[in-house]
């Protein structure tokens, strides 16, 4: 049988910063499959996606996955961090960049909303609140003014 392939805006199960509890998240952003931002359905706040099982070894990285570039820098001392251009490779990779609605800030926009910005380019809405939307561009995510 199939498993069913989870991906962005289904729910899962995750363990929420805020609420400190494993609490149904609906799914903002994947790579490669995997989910990797999910937004807590009890608090709404946003975090990384952490799976619920018990600590185990370092995730062991594939050889493909050592393919991808990576700084030498040392960000922070966190775990795997998702760049935002991976993010936003993933978020507009289903959606017809010629469906992009142009930015404007008397504009309304919905979650998941392709949008292109005359300065940033093409981008996704991953979150809307009145006034104001978050937008993850390929050089990372903008809040931007619209409608309220
Ligand atoms: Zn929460």
């Amino acid at each position: 049988m199939l498993k069913r392939a989870v991906s962005a805006g289904d729910t899962v199960e995750s363990q929420c910063t805020r609420c400190k509890s494993l609490l149904n998240h609906t799914v903002v952003a994947m790579v490669d499959g995997r989910v990797v931002r999910v937004k807590c359905n009890t608090c709404g706040s946003e975090h990384n996606h952490r799976e619920v099982k018990e600590p185990k070894a370092p995730v062991q990285k594939s050889v493909k996955a050592a393919a991808a570039p990576k700084t030498p820098r040392a960000k922070a001392a966190k775990a795997p961090v998702i760049s935002d251009e991976e993010v936003w490779e993933e978020l507009i990779r289903p959606l017809d960049p010629d469906l992009a609605v142009p930015y404007s800030m008397d504009g309304r926009f919905r979650p998941n909303t392709l949008l292109s910005h005359p300065s940033f380019g093409i981008g996704v809405v991953s979150s809307s609140q009145s006034g104001k939307i978050e937008v993850v561009f390929k050089a990372g995510r903008k809040l931007l003014r619209c409608a309220a």
